[in-house]
């Protein structure tokens, strides 16, 4: 009989591609899954009993923003902690390379203060750089990278607001063309983000013909959520249909002031795949997001400096002039916005506010009503107060459209949050990203145990074949021989998301700050237990992955 390094032994294996799990043995040897067998049948140097819990496919998070966070916290706690095996970064037109020398202050503001961290070097210019980069700085998990077409637009032209001529066109169609060769796996856009606002469709056409020659994928946070989020579902599945490119819709549920539930934009993706066009969707099932006051500001305006935004804020002119863009949102601003156009300022909870930390826990009614100020102006007076400091969260989405695309055959489980860790810099001032900690874990204890919304089955699938299908990975995320042994084990009995707080809040908060889930025992990546007994072991198995041509 083989004696193999590792046999997880004695599991419910579920294979990832949406079948009902089997009792198995698994077995391990130099990274990847080389035997897989009844239950009882192999033997291993090292067994891991499974008895009792479930062995999937490490779970594939297609929609994250860890690019410079992982450089903080290379173990990837938060995500591996879930069971997230692989990321794929470089999301909503941000990516923090490539970068050039002419521009870099631009692009390094739009990642905030963790761009000033001292393992974020900036040393790194090219795409295939960045990579290198990460690479060498040992991993807890895998990587998948997309290049930002904001991150393309800010190295040709910084945060110009114009067209880009035929000339900073076809700079930004070489560095998409350097990017994809050193193993992007696409393009993103952030198009309600500067400088992706500033773009045209046509450009965006222009840059994903470069991606389809590469067979890459675009991905797009979409040009509104909300008012228009049909037109802007519309002209994703547009540019996809003129360049020739699959189309990943990123985290598509409508936000507050959308007019239709997520049915009308999946049955905009549905007739684009009656027609032939490759689209598919992915969502996080957060209702809410903890941005800054000042991202609600108008895009032009919304990353100045504090001390810049506070005068103008004081100059009951400009003030005025303010407030009615962001109701008009000609530009339409991203998906918080709409409690801002719409007054639901009850909707809008204080969070961080250093200068007055009293209003923490209130929501911007209440501290209104409290202070005897229109609620519009109680949240410029926060900005004035606290700059780019005061945070909120706002509860923006409807968790009936939640549930509805994660029905969706055609929508997968992402996170849109990033790797962080209950420590060091990661967690100062304290973040609220419960999809950061709980994405994974909170779909299967509230959609799959507690309700059935889901199948386990296809709530796997949704987290692990469906996504590498998406990415062209075809030996990761399915429990098959030959394939990498990228692996969660968990209990579903015990599994609990720590990190998710619901609407309506009390505060304190519920599971604020953020602990790790429970039930998330094992985890190995590309063949190395990473997470053991629900502890990080340290390990750092994980690679950058290159895309396939
Ligand atoms: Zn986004």
């Amino acid at each position: 009989m083989t004696t193999y390094d590792i046999v997880l032994a004695n599991g419910r294996i579920l294979d990832g591609c949406g079948n009902p799990w089997f009792w198995g043995d698994l077995a391990i040897q130099q990274g990847k899954i080389v035997a897989i067998a009844p239950a009882g049948t192999l033997q291993g140097s090292q067994t891991v009993n499974c008895a009792g819990r479930f062995v999937a496919p490490g779970f594939i998070d297609i929609h994250t923003h860890s690019d410079l966070s992982i450089l903080v916290n290379h173990q990837a706690e938060s995500a591996v902690r879930q069971g997230v095996t692989t990321q794929v970064i470089g999301n909503c037109g941000m990516s923090p390379a490539p970068v050039d020398e002419a521009h870099i202050d631009e692009i390094r503001s739009q990642w905030g203060p963790i761009s000033d961290q001292p393992e974020v070097s900036w040393e790194w210019r090219t795409f295939a750089g960045y990579l290198k980069t990460l690479q060498s700085c040992g991993l807890g998990i895998n990587l998948a990278a997309l290049a930002g077409h904001g991150a393309l637009r800010i190295a040709v032209m910084g945060l110009d607001e114009g067209n880009a001529t035929a000339t900073q066109l076809d700079q930004m169609k070489g560095l998409l063309a350097e990017a994809m060769q050193a193993g992007a796996f696409g393009m993103s856009t952030g198009l309600v983000y500067p400088p992706g606002c500033y773009a045209s469709t046509e450009e965006i056409i222009a840059l994903c013909r470069v991606v389809s020659k590469y067979h890459g994928l675009y991905t797009s946070h979409i040009r509104g959520e909300r008012e228009t989020i049909l037109d802007a579902v519309a002209e994703a599945i547009y540019i996809g249909c003129e360049a020739g490119v699959p189309v990943q819709i990123s985290h598509n549920a409508p936000k507050y002031g959308a007019p239709y539930d997520a049915h009308a934009n999946l049955r905009l993706v549905e007739e684009a795949r009656r027609q032939g066009q490759d689209v598919t969707v992915d969502n996080d099932v957060h209702t809410d997001l903890a941005p800054t006051l000042t991202g609600g500001l108008p895009q032009h305006i919304m990353d100045r400096p504090s001390s810049e935004l506070s005068d103008m804020l004081r100059n009951p002119q400009v003030r005025n002039q303010i407030r009615d863009e962001i109701v008009q949102d000609l530009k339409p601003a991203f998906g918080p916005v709409g409690l801002l156009k719409h007054g639901q300022w009850q909707r809008i909870t204080l969070l961080h506010a250093p200068k007055n930390p009293e209003v923490v826990g209130k929501t911007i009614q209440t501290i209104a009503n409290e202070r005897g100020k229109e609620p519009f102006d109680t949240y410029f007076d926060l900005i004035i107060e606290n700059g780019h400091a005061a945070e909120a969260i706002f509860d923006y989405i409807d968790e009936t459209n939640i549930r509805i695309l994660l029905q969706h055959p055609a929508v997968m489980i992402s996170s849109d949050g990033q790797v962080l860790a209950p420590y060091g810099f990661l967690n100062d001032p304290i973040p609220y990203q419960p999809c950061s900690y709980g994405e994974f874990p909170g779909v299967l204890e509230r959609y799959v145990r507690d309700e059935p919304v889901l199948t386990l089955q296809e709530a796997i699938r949704k987290m692990t074949s469906f996504p590498a299908q998406r990415l062209g990975l075809q030996d990761r995320g399915v429990l098959r021989e030959g394939a990498w042994a990228d692996i969660v084990i968990f209990d579903l009995e015990r599994i609990r998301d720590r990190a998710t707080n619901l609407y309506p809040h009390t505060y304190p908060f519920e599971n604020y700050p953020h602990q790790y889930p429970e039930g998330i025992d094992y985890v190995f990546v590309n063949g190395a237990m990473v997470v053991d007994g629900e502890e990080h072991t340290g390990e750092l198995p994980g690679v950058v992955l290159g895309h396939r041509i």
